[in-house]
């Protein structure tokens, strides 16, 4: 008989000992983890589908449903991509099945990954395992609920403005956004190419750092995909000393912080300094300003392209309609819900004749400045920390009808995603019982320091990962 294991508290890296050892077999933990998600996701609603173990060697993983996967239907939340099998796995897919890890099934995001909160899912939203009355963020909430509830070990999510680092930091977990071009993108569906980038969310640093290791590299089929500088380091030690951490005040001070996150994230920096790093202030005085805007015309803009191959010929849904033209027309309109929508019309007045300099080129251009900001900040300091997300969960519901709103939960994660940047988020606390996260930026390629921060951290402040519910 399999061995009882608790997956709410089993790390990803005890899993795999508890494989390596032979004290349970693949399929047993996967086994495992399919009853749990029998007993809380009615409840939480993290999986599209679920799958069987396969014949995997090592651990299950989570997919995020915009990762394509032989076999296994895949809609990026969308009804647009009802029924739509993918005939190959994308990159990522393929690097976790190499690595013996099962695919344990495919997890819910707002459509197309649009979003803040899951609601944008065609499916219906996710809920947050410490509250399931408020959202688990988004548009990876599935994966990021997944993980805190106990229904994963580990998963992959997308961030393309934030939808990694910010779920994890409402569910309580730890999330890694990489460096732009250091995961394949290839077999992604694609939102806003200059932006999205797939990356693991896990409860340890440790873990993250491990998955990631899984997934990096050069893909000859990403053309915008490098060759890490350097290999993967799973982070061991438990000091700060001679780190240098800037904290950008107008990340740290930015309207709309709670401030029950401001105190979360305020105890933990003093701890980095405990533990023996230099913690200074610094500007990013373009980033708060403009980071918003300048993605909200980009990322539109690239989305409004990608999303025209959604035609009712090659993917997914189909509607009747007399003639190619209406046949098309019906498809997208009742395939796209309003989020794509909204995100298609901004994104092709954005980039129509006699527009395309005033909003898509400004914007670009906007973009190099905060690219060049953060260069400079990033030469006196070897990681930035500010808050992942200005508030808590929030009550689903409370934003769903407020795109602005919706838009805002991204202010402080979007900047160093314009600048192609890594980031980790890691959780530091609870205000009003709610998990806060911190996120900490670094230079390009720079994904080993983060993890020696998140790690140091993580031990020092000893985050309980199991919502007080579940205990
Ligand atoms: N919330 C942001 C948006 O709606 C970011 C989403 C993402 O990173 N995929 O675009």
């Amino acid at each position: 008989m399999a061995p009882v294991v608790d997956t709410l508290r089993l790390t990803a890296e005890e899993g795999i000992g508890l494989v390596e050892r032979r004290e349970i077999s693949p399929a047993e933990l996967h086994a495992a983890y399919l009853e749990a998600i029998a007993a809380r996701d009615p409840e939480l609603h993290c999986f599209l589908r679920t799958t069987a173990p396969g014949d995997g060697s090592s651990i299950p993983v989570a997919l995020k449903d915009v990762i394509s996967t032989k076999g296994v239907e895949t809609t990026a939340g969308s009804k647009i991509l009802s029924g739509y099998t993918p005939i190959f796995d994308a990159t990522v897919a393929e690097r976790c099945k190499s690595a013996g890890l099962t695919l344990l099934g495919k997890t819910n995001t707002d459509e197309f990954a649009m979003g803040s909160s899951t609601e944008n899912s065609a499916w219906g939203p996710s809920r947050n395992p410490w509250d399931p009355s408020r959202v688990p963020g988004g548009s990876g909430g599935g994966s990021a609920a997944a993980v805190t509830a106990g229904l994963a070990p580990w998963a992959l999510g997308s961030d393309t403005g934030g939808s990694i680092k910010q779920p994890s930091a409402l569910c309580g977990n730890v999330g890694l956004r990489p460096t732009y071009g250091s995961v394949s993108r290839y077999g992604i569906v694609a939102f806003a190419s200059s932006l999205d980038q797939i990356g693991p969310v896990a409860k340890t640093t440790r873990d993250v750092a491990l998955l990631y290791s899984v997934i990096a590299g050069r893909d000859r089929r990403d053309s915008t995909t490098a060759e890490l500088p350097e290999p993967v380091r799973v982070p061991e030690a438990d000091s700060l000393a001679g780190v240098r951490i800037g904290l950008p005040v107008e990340l740290n001070e930015a309207e709309g912080i709670e401030p029950g996150v401001k105190d979360a994230v305020s105890r933990a920096i003093a701890l980095a300094e405990d533990l023996g790093a230099e913690v200074e202030e610094c500007s990013l005085p373009r980033s708060v300003r403009y980071g918003l805007p300048c993605y909200y015309l980009i990322a539109p803009a690239e989305a409004s392209s990608n999303l025209a191959r959604y035609d009712g010929v090659r993917y997914g849904s189909r509607s009747d309609g007399d003639g190619y033209r209406e046949m098309v027309e019906r498809t997208r309109d009742d395939g796209f819900g309003d989020e794509p929508k909204r995100r298609i019309m901004l994104g092709t007045y954005a980039l129509s004749a006699g527009y395309y300099d005033a909003f898509y080129g400004q914007a670009q251009k906007v973009r190099t400045l905060i690219i060049r900001e953060h260069r400079e900040a990033l030469e006196r300091f070897d990681v930035l920390a500010c808050p992942t997300s200005p508030t808590v969960a929030f009550p689903l519901g409370e934003r769903a009808d407020d795109p602005l709103a919706m838009y805002a939960a991204d202010l402080l994660t979007i900047p160093s995603c314009l600048a192609g940047l890594p980031g980790l988020s890691i959780p530091v606390g609870l205000s009003e019982g709610l998990p806060v996260g911190l996120q900490v930026i670094g230079p390009q390629f720079g994904e080993n320091r983060l993890f020696e921060v998140g790690h140091a951290l993580e031990q020092a402040i000893g985050f309980d990962t199991v919502p007080t519910r579940l205990r």
